[in-house]
């Protein structure tokens, strides 16, 4: 699952953001505050952001504003723009598993980063293979061989499709670590 942090609500006129306006997503407000309809919210959680591949393979978005989750939505659909990601989906409603698990509830990736994106695994992706091919799997986390599918995803993605690169990025975390 992504989780996308909106920040404070920003009125950024019809699509005259910092990216060029693209008609898949055309809104006049950007972050969050407790007056602003769901399809207000929607909008401003929808993009435009910067996300690697591995975004396209997650299932739903867990929306947060101030600190709580305020929307959960399920992503249909992406699009690009200026290298730029933006989603379209349903907003799940009450009754849904996954929307009651974590509407109102603290953010579920409560790091100190400045980056607003963030992925976690909530207990209810399990029995879905983690790579995001969407098979199901009857225990573990893995359709067989999909571990090392997903491990070569992510050097391509983050790290150019270089083992060098991601080995001395590991090594300096883990120093850093101490
Ligand atoms: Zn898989």
């Amino acid at each position: 699952m992504i989780r996308i942090r909106l920040g404070k609500r920003k009125y950024v006129g019809d699509g005259g953001e910092t990216t060029r306006p693209h008609a898949f997503l055309v809104r006049q407000l950007t972050g969050w505050d407790p007056t602003m309809s769901e399809h207000d919210v929607y909008d401003a959680a929808r993009g435009w952001w910067k996300l690697s591949d591995r975004a396209e393979r997650e299932q739903y978005a867990a929306i947060v504003g101030d600190g709580v989750v305020r929307m959960v939505v399920e992503i249909d659909e992406w699009a690009t723009n200026d290298e730029r990601r933006g989603f379209a989906g349903t907003v799940l409603q009450p009754g849904h598993p996954v929307r009651d698990a974590l509407v109102g509830r603290d953010d579920p990736v409560p790091t100190t980063s400045r980056n607003p994106i963030a992925y976690f695994r909530h207990d209810l992706e399990a029995g879905i293979c983690r790579c995001g091919c969407g098979e199901r799997v009857p225990s573990g986390d893995w359709v067989q061989g999909h571990d090392q599918r997903a491990l070569h995803q992510l050097i391509n993605d983050e790290f150019g499709g270089s083992v060098s690169r991601f080995l001395d990025w590991y090594e300096d975390a883990a120093a850093a670590r101490g």
